[in-house]
């Protein structure tokens, strides 16, 4: 088999940057052929360079000069804006694009990529959680596949390889519980963005780490559960895990239960959506049973991380509320970073801005995007 050819939509973010990892150690096996960063001219140039990509889109359209200035003595072809992006994802020249935008602006070449009929390596899930109906609908009709890069999902998928044809009745997700897990609600009320910046187990970026904290990472990784594996909320039992060990689990119906296990390190999953179903080295640390001694579980507690049961309820309404929750969400986490909310103002925001969403029930891309914007204008209006 030849190369199999990536573009890596987000590649200067926590997961690009780790997925180029992974093909710097099997340059054999991949070729780069398309990269995209929204703002990170720096290293988009240097990744270029490194890995001779085709194509480098500079979403930011402001920066296109700089990014072409830069590469004017490379093969790299510069391109700039979202709408270059969407184009060149549809390439022949590519078989596989790593989603790893962060948040809603995903969505539009992550639609694109599949109606292409491209293999997608999805890590983007608030495409899911915005318009998991128009993605799931979007890669059936053109015979797309997704496969999860989310650390809890390709653990779901890989469990599921050994179902032999059973349902599953339960998916058991597991959640660090962040860096709050142990505070009382008065003092995480008072934390700081540098406080919930610490994640104890997981190297990731500053939107999914501050997610983490509230655990709305957990719920957004409940509705992405039930588009990916066509489950219902209740068939998602979130379970406290503070070593990050097992990534999540299936139950079926003689009550046994299937677990993926590894070190907390994102390159295995990502390795894993690129090669499937072979499985590469990835130069993680493996897993040392006997200096492990126990793993812990426990029930989250929704009293202290209030968002896991509004993404829950936001899901069970359905239509385009799940997409105006994540876009509150985007702007609230965004404020807490900038120190002008605080950590509970962020649920406030959220619940505030979903309670004045006027509801569609079987919502159009137009209206996904017309309820984003419009959620983001009173999520912003909230604040200020
Ligand atoms: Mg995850």
């Amino acid at each position: 088999m030849g190369k199999r050819r990536i573009a890596i939509l987000g590649s200067t973010g926590s997961i690009g940057t780790q997925a180029l990892d992974v093909i710097r150690q099997h340059r054999d096996l991949f070729e780069v052929e398309l990269i995209s960063a929204y703002r990170s001219t720096e290293l988009l140039c240097a990744q270029a360079r490194e890995f001779d990509a085709n194509s480098v889109v500079i979403c930011d359209e402001a920066l296109y000069k700089e990014v072409s200035d830069s590469l004017w003595n490379t093969d790299s072809k510069v391109f700039a804006g979202v709408e270059s992006l969407c184009e060149l994802v549809k390439g022949d020249n590519i078989d596989i694009v790593v989603g790893a935008m962060v948040g809603f602006s995903g969505l539009r070449p992550t639609l694109a990529a599949l109606e292409a009929s491209k293999i997608v390596a999805l890590a983007n899930k608030e495409t899911l959680v915005a318009a998991g109906g128009i993605v799931t609908r979007t890669a059936r009709e053109h015979n797309a596949a997704i496969l999860p890069v989310d650390s809890e999902h390709s653990a779901i998928f890989q469990c599921l390889l050994g179902a032999q044809g059973n349902e599953l009745v339960k998916i058991h997700l597991t959640a660090s519980g962040g860096p709050f897990r142990t505070w009382s609600r008065e003092r995480i009320a008072g934390a700081s963005a540098a406080d919930a910046l610490k994640h104890p187990n997981w190297d990731m970026g500053a939107k999914v780490t501050i997610d983490s904290a509230t655990m709305m990472n957990k719920g957004l990784e409940l509705i992405e559960a039930c588009w990916l594996f066509d489950v219902v909320p209740s068939m998602v039992n979130v379970v406290v895990h503070p070593e990050s060990i097992v990534h999540s689990m299936v139950e079926f119906a003689d009550g046994a239960v299937i677990a993926q296990l590894g070190c907390p390190d994102m390159r295995e999953p990502i390795g894993l959506a690129l090669s499937f179903p072979a499985r590469l080295t990835v130069g993680n640390r493996k897993l040392d049973f006997a200096s492990l001694g126990a793993l812990h579980f426990e029930s989250p507690d929704e009293e202290r991380f209030p968002n896991l049961g509004i993404a829950r309820r936001a899901f069970e309404r359905g239509g385009n509320i799940p997409c105006a929750m994540n876009a509150a969400n985007e702007v609230a986490v965004k404020a807490f970073l900038e120190g002008r909310t605080s950590f509970y103002g962020i649920t406030d925001i959220i619940e505030k801005s979903v309670s004045g969403a006027t509801f569609v029930a079987d919502p159009t891309l137009d209206d996904i995007f017309s309820t984003h914007e419009e959620t983001i204008r009173c999520a912003k209006e909230l604040i200020r």
